[in-house]
């Protein structure tokens, strides 16, 4: 059984999806004004390893990223820029999907874009409006929230008595309260705009997840995901149009949200100048040396992306890799029960993920089977069969995390060496097997074993 801790209530539950084998799961998209960061990249990744993990277990994971295709930043940077926000959209779509690629990222199933679906978002405002929920204002239709009680359940932020309950004497077009949110922009001059009951103008921001995690998955929604950063007033706010619309309670049933990724202590911003893009980020490193020092965070802990942390992660994924290379080079053979140390780390893998996916716990399980594994291979007791054993349960871990390397990498001979190497397999085909041990000899001092197998001569290098 997994347990997920649900923001909503702040408490960890047993994970019951609504539909058996299913899960159906939200995690907010991206903005596409600029390129995409490391915080993206943090988010991304942490529930990338999630949906992969509940892949693993068996389930079918049907994943909506919304794209916001069009907000008041991005029209403001479309102006700044002399573009238009869909020629903004298109570049900054294609290298958002670049960068998740270069990450490791899965494919969502879908990614549904605004502007392609203002229609059923007009749609939803309206049945909001026609229940008294919403309101129109001179400039746009706004979301009354004192007429959901129920507001701030997620966040435990409520609406100050002073706002909504007093309130201030104003021309019927203006908003009610200060909280009160736009479900729809009315446009102004130069702004783009789609046809609507109240006019011209376009959707707000809150309302495009309500409406596109509805459509795309149904409801309830098993899992809703974003970043600490969206509990208020984000997803407070896709609850209060959510429910109220669709009469449906709770519109999700777990609410995940992942840590911060701050940069050496600092929160990342263009204006501190520690804004670190994702292509900058892989000038740097290898995707999979971030991967791994994401994956060995808890999604919920905030990330502080610091030199000495990248230095160690490299430093440990480095000595996974040659931890697999040296299994591979294994050839002794013999008794060697290695099924109880794997089948151990197994449990305590699975244990520790299924446990509101504690991958710090997790790959404690993974470190100690390469404790004991090496340890093995210094006693001279580790076999081929066990290596491939443990190379398979690590491909097995590898679905999840998508960090390890199985290339099997074969080190450069000298040109010379590589010829004795043929030379001696003629000898033996001769049967001159007194010059062909020489060769074995003379290269054995210089550190290179042969191993004679039906499929011709192998070699290796001497620890
Ligand atoms: P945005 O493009 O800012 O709307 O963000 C897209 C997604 O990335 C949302 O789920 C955010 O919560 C998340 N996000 C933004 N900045 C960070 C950060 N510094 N660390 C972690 N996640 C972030
Ligand atoms: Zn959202």
């Amino acid at each position: 059984m997994i347990y997920v801790h649900n923001t909503m209530g702040d408490k960890k539950e047993p994970f019951k999806p609504e539909k058996k084998g299913i899960v159906r799961m939200y995690v907010c998209g991206p903005t596409v004004y600029g390129p995409a960061h490391i915080g993206h990249a943090r988010t991304y990744i942490a529930f990338d390893i999630i949906r992969r993990y509940l892949e693993w277990k068996g389930y079918n994971v049907k994943l909506v990223i919304n794209i916001t295709d069009v907000h008041d930043d991005m029209i403001a940077r479309a102006n700044e820029l002399n573009t238009t926000i869909f020629e903004l959209a298109d570049k900054f779509i294609k290298k958002f999907f670049a960068d998740m690629k270069a990450l490791k990222v899965k494919e969502a199933s879908v990614y549904p874009r605004v502007t392609q679906e203002i229609e059923p978002i007009i749609e939803t405002i309206k049945i909001l409006e026609e229940k008294g929920y919403a309101y129109e204002t001179k400039d746009g239709v706004y979301y009354d929230i004192s007429k959901f009680p129920e507001y701030g359940k997620l966040s435990g932020i409520k609406p100050s008595k002073s706002i909504t309950g007093t309130r201030v004497e104003t021309d019927r077009y203006d908003k009610r309260s200060v909280q009160d949110f736009a479900l729809w922009k009315k446009a102004k001059p130069n702004e783009p705009f789609w046809e609507s009951p109240w006019g011209e103008g376009r959707p707000g921001w809150h309302i495009e997840c309500s409406v596109m995690s509805s459509k795309y998955l149904g409801l309830p929604i098993d899992i809703h995901g974003g970043a600490v950063d969206l509990i208020f007033p984000h997803h407070e706010n896709e609850i209060a149009q959510s429910e109220a619309a669709y009469d449906v309670k709770p519109f999700v049933k777990y609410w995940l949200h992942t840590g911060f990724l701050v940069i050496e202590g600092q929160k990342m911003s263009k204006s501190l100048g520690n804004f670190i893009t994702v292509p900058e980020l892989l000038e740097k490193y290898d995707a999979r040396v971030f991967r791994f020092f994401i994956a060995t965070k808890h999604y919920r802990s905030r990330v502080d992306f610091a030199k000495d942390a990248m230095v160690h992660a490299t430093n440990t994924l480095k000595r996974l890799d040659d931890f697999i290379q040296r299994l591979y080079e294994v050839e002794a053979s013999g008794p060697c029960n290695v099924d109880a140390i794997i089948s151990k780390a197994k449990k305590e893998f699975e244990q520790a993920m299924d446990d509101d996916f504690n991958a710090p716990l997790a790959w404690r399980a993974i470190f100690n089977l390469e404790t004991e594994a090496n340890r093995l291979m210094a006693a001279n007791k580790l076999t081929k069969d066990a290596s491939a054993k443990i190379i398979d349960f690590l491909k097995d871990i590898n679905r999840i995390f998508d960090v390890f390397s199985f290339e099997r990498k074969q080190a450069q001979l000298a040109e010379e060496d590589m010829r004795l190497i043929k030379l001696r397999e003629k000898l033996r085909k001769e049967k001159r097997f007194a010059e062909a041990d020489k060769i074995r000899e003379q290269l054995k001092k210089k550190g290179i074993i042969l191993i004679d197998t039906p499929e011709g001569t192998k070699w290796r290098l001497a620890q």
